[in-house]
């Protein structure tokens, strides 16, 4: 190889190292930049670490004292709450799930009188141990055993009951102890000597109260007793006084007599039922009854104080309204008593209208029912009207006082509504009249309720005659409802001139100014209408019947009449048109018995009547009541004699007195109706008694009597139900009719 080869071939290889020289140096000053990078980045995150360890460092250090803080909290917690715990009367104790005592304050440990073996660390089961062997504890009637027994088995159940123990000193301590979920158990232990003791004190109280209510119940009920039998002869014989011939003198002195010893009753029964209700003692007795025939009778009652006042009462009664329920009837009798007898005080002219209708949207079972009494009296003024439900409250004016009560009748009725869940309300404006009314919600009696009848064939158009608006109101709503044409007029000639053939019955009220009803009724027959029947409206049918006239009518109806009245009447058209038919306009005479097939003709004897009374006083009252009457009377003065004359004298109504020596009055009837079982008859028998408290009556019915009647006796109701028992077949009990 030349030289020059060589050295060209060394320049190429000095080329080559140079450029790898200069290729390792550009890595190498890479390498350094890339560990640059490293260091700093590694000297941040060592400056990071210091930072947070720091921060660490900090919040451990709070933490601790945080906690030391804590720590004192909690001893100072731990010692209030042992302050407290030993500050309390009662015992408090806490057992570890081994059931070992772990502290007790002062009260707790008191009961063992300074045992020193009772200390934290003692077993449960020994403390009972030591309770029955120091004879702490009075275990009554148990074994020592036995207790522990029931006081071991009590102790480990998850939740022990709360059990009372007598000590030693007659101390009662009531323990209440709770087993936490950890098994641990908290035990209190109550000192309850003094409620004990009280409650021992409440109870001897209450036996001698109780006591003593029974004493003052049996004393009014004496009391009501003792007060009404006399007070029978005294009104009795008032009333009968009366009815002789008296001077105007001597006739104010029997009235007053009489009405004195009538506000004197209202009184006591009204303090009575006043003292029972206040004393929770007043029971309802539902019982199936009729609403309608209780609200007639309310009003049969009261008739002879509306004759006097000349006020007309009407009952609107829905026409489609059921009659029979379920309820108390001799309480709702007195509500509608105290309401109506209200209405019938509080107003001097007009009239007085009860209104019962059911209202839709009750329960399926129950009927709502309202009964509304409106009247045209006095009113009551607006800023009286809460004030009258109160207890002896009255509107006391001048104008009041004229007005006799007691101010308890309406306090009455309101409780009585309210304990049937019912509700009373009332309206009213002085000097126009007022409304006072009551709801019940009452279930429907099982079976037949009076349903509006058919009428019969022929039976179209009804002239109703009244001078009475709100009365020819009410019969024409009931009519149409039945599907009736009613043609109303307010007077006897504007009937007359109303009159056509079109017309088939004329129904007219008997009293009215100018014509009356009877009058009309002849008029109407010598206008040549024989035919037409006339039934006419009485307040007081028997002083109509006395009327000759009367027999050319078919029918006198009470007033205000019943649904079962004028349905029974219409049901009947047929038969009251051939009565009038018989009509002999020249002999108005003429016995109508004889025509009107509604008046059985007399069949040669009398109405037979049984008395069973022991008062000879009442005796006398009760016959001279009578004595007007077509009728033989039997007396008999117990009950033995009752049963006897039953036996022999065959009555047709019984009015029994229900204490009588000897055989009370249940007892006779119960007699009575054992000698009747079987042979088909039932003779009514009328209770009379002299009790007024709650549940005479229902026990009276349930004896197997009809109905009762409580003393004083009262002519107008003693004559009502002779009649009302009236048999078919005897005389008239009018003796003319008899002549
Ligand atoms: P009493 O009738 O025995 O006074 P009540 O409690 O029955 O007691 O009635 C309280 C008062 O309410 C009556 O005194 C009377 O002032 C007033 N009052 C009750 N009903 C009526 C009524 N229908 N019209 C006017 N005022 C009445």
């Amino acid at each position: 190889m030349s030289l020059a080869q060589k050295l060209s071939e060394e320049r190429r290889a000095r080329l080559a190292a140079e450029r790898l020289l200069e290729l390792k140096q550009a890595e190498l000053t890479s390498a350094n930049r890339k560990l640059g990078h490293h260091a700093m980045a590694l000297t941040r995150r060592i400056g990071e670490t210091q930072a947070e360890v720091e921060t660490v460092r900090f919040e451990n250090e709070r933490v601790k004292s945080d906690l030391s803080e804590a720590n004192q909290k909690i001893e100072i917690a731990e010692r209030r709450l042992w302050y407290s715990i030993q500050t309390i009367q009662d015992g408090f104790a806490f057992f570890n799930s081994d059931n070992t005592l772990i502290g007790a304050n002062t009260a707790y440990l008191n009961v063992f009188d300074g045992l020193e073996e009772v200390e934290p660390g003692v077993c449960y089961t020994r403390i009972l141990q030591i309770l029955t062997d120091e004879g702490l504890v009075n275990t009554g009637s148990m074994r020592a055993r036995d207790w522990r027994h029931m006081m071991t088995q009590r102790w480990f159940k998850a939740a022990p009951p709360p059990v009372v123990l007598q000590l030693w000193n007659n101390q009662y301590i009531k323990l209440i102890d709770h087993r936490a979920a950890d098994g641990d158990v908290v035990s209190l232990a109550l000192n309850i000597t003094s409620s004990v003791r009280y409650e021992a004190e409440l109870k001897a109280a209450r036996a001698r109260a109780e006591a003593a209510n029974r004493a003052k119940s049996a004393f009014l009920a004496n009391m009501s007793h003792e007060i009404r039998t006399p007070m029978n002869g005294v009104v009795g014989m008032a009333e009968l006084m009366s009815d002789t011939e008296l001077s105007e003198e001597q006739r104010l002195y029997a009235d007053t007599i009489k009405n004195s010893g009538e506000a004197l009753l209202v009184i006591i029964n009204d303090v009575l039922d006043y003292s029972k209700i206040e004393a929770d003692k007043l029971v309802l007795h539902p019982e199936p009854f009729d609403l309608e025939r209780c609200i007639h009778e309310v009003v049969m009652l009261l008739q002879p104080t509306l004759r006097d006042k000349g006020l007309d009462l009407l009952v609107d009664y829905d026409l489609f309204l059921p009659t029979r329920f379920i309820g108390d009837p001799g309480r709702i009798r007195q509500i509608l008593t105290n309401l109506v007898g209200n209405a019938v005080k509080f107003t001097n002219s007009g009239h007085v209208l009860i209104r019962i209708t059911g209202v839709p949207g009750a329960d399926e079972a129950r009927t709502a029912i309202h009964i509304a009494i409106e009247d045209t009296g006095i009113g009551i003024p607006r800023k009286k009207i809460d004030h009258i439900f109160g207890e002896f409250n009255q509107v006391e004016d001048d104008r009041n006082r004229q007005f006799e009560g007691t101010g308890l009748g309406l306090a009455i009725s309101r409780r009585l509504v309210e304990l049937m869940k019912g509700s009373v309300w009332v309206e009213s404006e002085e000097g126009v009249g007022s409304c006072f009314g009551f709801r019940l919600a009452l279930p429907k009696a099982d079976g037949a309720q009076p349903m509006p009848p058919h009428l019969p064939e022929g039976l179209n158009h009804v002239l109703v005659v009244d001078d009475l608006l709100v009365n020819r109101d009410v019969l024409e709503r009931q009519l149409k409802q039945l599907g009736v044409q009613v043609t109303c007029c307010a007077s006897g000639p504007e009937a007359l001139a109303a009159m056509t053939e079109d017309i088939d019955i004329v129904l007219s009220d008997h009293n009215m100014p100018g014509m009356d009803g009877l009058e009309l009724a002849v008029k109407l027959r010598e206008a040549g209408w024989v035919d037409t029947p006339i039934l006419l409206l009485s307040s007081n049918p028997a002083f109509t019947q006395n009327d000759p006239a009367v027999r050319i009518v078919q029918g006198v109806l009470q007033k205000p009449i019943s649904r079962a009245d004028l349905f029974g009447k219409l049901a009947d058209f047929g038969a009251l048109t051939s009565a009038a038919s018989v009509y002999d306009p020249d002999d108005i005479s003429t016995s109508v018995a004889a025509k009107d097939p509604m008046m059985p003709a007399g069949a040669g004897r009398r109405m037979r009547i049984l008395a069973a009374e022991d008062n000879k006083t009442n005796q006398l009252v009760f016959k001279k009541m009578v004595q007007d009457l077509n009728i033989d009377l039997v007396f008999a003065d117990n009950g033995f004699a009752a049963v006897d004359a039953y036996r022999d004298f065959k009555p047709d109504l019984v009015f029994m007195d229900i204490s009588m020596p000897k055989m009370d009055g249940k007892t006779a009837t119960r007699e009575i109706r054992a000698l009747q079982s079987g042979i088909g008859r039932h003779t009514p028998v009328i209770a009379l008694t002299a009790h007024a408290m709650a549940g005479d009556a229902e026990d009276i019915l349930a004896a197997g009597l009809d109905d009762y009647l409580t003393k004083p006796l009262r002519k107008s109701v003693i004559c009502e139900r002779i009649q009302r028992y009236h048999p078919t077949g005897a005389d008239p009990l009018d003796r003319d009719a008899d002549a």
